[in-house]
């Protein structure tokens, strides 16, 4: 059976595009225009959807306050927001609801199938057949007291600066971190750098890990929000 994915949508013109290319791409869709239809009606899903659309602004129970309670209720069962600006998507990460991923408005259909794929395959991957592998497969070793990151045994050469960024995403492994969050991380005072100073320091920190693995993207960026750790697909 194909997977099926819950769109929670006030608008319909949205909903309706967005369902429609689900479809085309193999998925089922059921959508929700009430946000306080949302929890009822999980409380019945058989099957369970395989992943929640869900927007911020929905009349009744509005997004934030249903992201929080899915999470609670259905640790596993993976949120994708979705808000009408990208200045929202910083305010939603400093709250740390726990969504997998954001998508503005205006998006592209197509880009929503393939974030949808992708928080998919990272989330059964973390539910996966083979959770002790995953583990083991953490690629990275930092030397805290060094300052030093390992790849294979192989010390990368970081700045003080390249080694904080890194240690701080690595504590948590798939969580977004907005340049914001990783100003606040690097600079006591980070009114003095710009966002472009953080995206500058991740592309050398990105060229050094790909020094050792040219294959593997452990540092992903995240479109229009920002960066974070993913050791594994
Ligand atoms: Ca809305």
């Amino acid at each position: 059976m194909n997977e099926r994915i819950l769109i929670v949508e006030d608008e319909p013109k949205i909903a309706r595009l967005v369902a429609d290319y689900l479809t085309g791409s193999g998925f089922e869709s059921h959508h929700i225009e009430h946000g306080d239809a949302v929890l009822p009606w999980l409380d019945k899903a058989d099957p369970m959807p395989a992943l929640v659309l869900l927007d911020l602004m929905l009349p009744g129970t509005d997004g934030l306050t249903l992201c929080r309670e899915i999470r609670q209720r259905w640790p596993r069962l993976p949120v994708i927001m979705l808000t009408a600006r990208v200045e929202e998507v910083d305010r939603l990460l400093g709250l740390e609801l726990g969504a997998d991923d954001y998508i503005c408005k205006p998006f592209s259909p197509r880009e929503v199938v393939a974030r949808v794929r992708a928080v998919l395959r990272r989330a059964q991957a973390a539910a996966g057949e083979h959770p002790a592998a995953t583990r083991d497969a953490l690629p990275l070793e930092l030397d805290a007291a060094g300052w030093r990151a390992l790849a294979d045994g192989r010390d990368l050469g970081l700045t003080a600066v390249e080694f904080q960024l890194l240690k701080v995403m690595m504590q948590a492994p798939g969580q977004i971190f907005s340049r914001d969050q990783l100003m606040d991380h690097m600079y006591r005072d980070h009114r003095i750098v710009s966002e472009r100073t953080v995206d500058s320091h991740v592309k050398k920190l990105r060229r050094k890990i790909a020094e050792v693995w040219p294959e593997r993207e452990i540092i992903r960026s995240v479109y229009s929000v920002g960066y974070k750790y993913q050791p594994e697909e």
